[in-house]
């Protein structure tokens, strides 16, 4: 059962995806020059940007 607990434990816990490419230009991010923002990566602060005003005008669809 003790596997179990900790199979649990794992799940409860809120699942975090390896995000490993750009939310804008889906490139790779490289860990040194990674942007963080909101909970997410991006490539640099650019992509942030184009991705925010991406998700603004899907908003307004
Ligand atoms: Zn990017």
């Amino acid at each position: 059962m003790a596997a179990e607990a900790v199979k649990e434990e794992a799940e409860a816990k809120p699942k975090v995806e390896k995000q490993t490419n750009c939310l804008a230009c889906n490139k790779l991010i490289k860990k040194l020059k990674r942007y963080y923002r909101d909970g997410k990566f991006y490539c640099s602060k650019k992509c942030w940007r184009t991705f925010l005003d991406k998700s603004k005008t899907e908003e307004k669809k």
